[in-house]
């Protein structure tokens, strides 16, 4: 395992590629942003704004997907002062059983600013069984969900008549998973080729229990109906300067949003800031810790290094205490909610370990054999 000569990126992020000089992707665009004409990338702007606007068959001249979290928040506002468009801002809800207190006030604090907004919840108990499926199968509940997540919003977008979506974070650029790259830099219509959605493959949620017809949300449109629909999707993130998770944190956080107040450890990350609406999240980042030997402490870092707010020296030491790090009343929650026990729990995420980056210790916890920050032969 090969880290990121500039940032702790390790060469385990699916779709990632460093260069001839062990630079990550993202560390790379992050320099390449020193060269970049903002004015040239204001005109480029201009001109979707104008196709959004052209393309306004219902009223509204565009569609933002939010969850009422930091980044939605500040892409809403946005959008509507800067940008002067008129947004019909889309939810795809967690179903009650999952969406935390937090979450639901903080997608009222985003409707409550002045927007119109439609909520999607796909039905609750098919939910539960992708979820479990998703954990079984790849060790990550979340596949389905973010199917649905990824989906739901064009696919309203076709029926709305409305052109012109905004995404946020680009992934290729961003985090340097290269599967998503579109045309340009702000072009998301590849957004189908992430990792974890794989071209929205959808055949694994089918079954003799789960028919097509009830997984309407979680179907991509196909390429077919994105032409049709001259859909296009942009990344607002592309054109913000100073876009990063704390920036836009900062910005949102004073503006309403609520954010955790849990403890560093108990959620695998010290800034409180992601995933705000469901407790799952959390545990799913210290699976993706165990499998590729990064979680989100290290994504949060990452940024940091980049930005200059923080050494690598100092990012190796706030990594080793918080990442993969988890607190069990999240993982008793996802076994409830899903009817499986703690041991089950366990069985299953064992089976997804790297064992060439972890071990078992003598309690029969997993600990990573690798120093952070320091190559790694496997
Ligand atoms: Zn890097």
């Amino acid at each position: 395992m090969k880290y990121c000569k500039s940032c702790l990126q390790t060469d385990k992020r699916p779709n990632t590629k460093f260069d001839e000089f062990g630079i990550c992707p993202a560390c790379n665009y992050f320099e390449s942003l020193k060269e970049v004409d903002w004015e040239e990338r204001k005109r480029e702007l201009q001109e979707i704004i104008a196709f959004g606007k052209q393309n306004n068959h219902s009223g509204y001249d565009c569609i933002i997907g939010v969850s009422g979290g930091k980044d939605s928040t500040r892409q809403a506002l946005y959008v509507r002062n800067v940008l002067k468009m008129k947004p019909l801002l889309v939810c795809l809800a967690y179903p009650p059983e999952q969406i935390t207190q937090r979450g639901a006030d903080n997608i009222s604090n985003l409707i409550s600013l002045g927007f119109d907004c439609i909520t999607i919840d796909p039905a609750p108990v098919i939910w539960k069984k992708l979820l479990k499926k998703g954990f079984q199968l790849f060790g990550n509940w979340a596949k389905s969900a973010e199917l649905a997540l990824f989906s739901s919003v064009p696919r309203l977008a076709i029926a709305y008549q409305i052109s012109l979506i905004w995404w946020g974070e680009n992934p290729a650029l961003q985090l340097g998973d290269m599967g998503a790259l579109g045309k340009t830099g702000s072009d998301g219509n590849n957004l189908k080729h992430l990792n974890t959605l794989a071209g929205g493959d959808i055949t694994w949620l089918l079954s003799e229990e789960v028919k097509r017809n009830q997984i309407l949300q979680y179907i991509y449109p196909s390429d077919e109906e994105m032409q049709r629909a001259n859909l296009r999707i942009v990344y607002l993130g592309y054109y913000w300067k100073d876009w990063s998770l704390v920036n836009n944190a900062n910005y949102s956080s004073l503006r309403g949003l609520d954010v955790r107040i849990d403890k560093p450890w108990e959620i695998g990350e010290p800034y409180g800031v992601t995933a705000l609406d469901d407790n799952y999240v959390a545990f799913n980042q210290m699976i993706k810790y165990l499998k590729y030997g990064f979680g989100r402490t290290t994504d949060y870092m990452n940024e940091e290094i980049r930005i200059g707010r923080i050494t690598r020296e100092e990012a190796i030491k706030i990594t080793e205490k918080f990442d993969g790090t988890c607190d069990d009343k999240f993982i008793e929650m996802f076994c409830n909610h899903i009817g499986i026990t703690m041991q089950e729990f366990w069985k299953i995420v064992d089976k997804f370990v790297n064992k060439d980056l972890f071990e078992k210790n003598a309690e029969g916890k997993w600990v990573r054999k690798f120093k952070v920050g320091v190559d790694y032969e496997i």
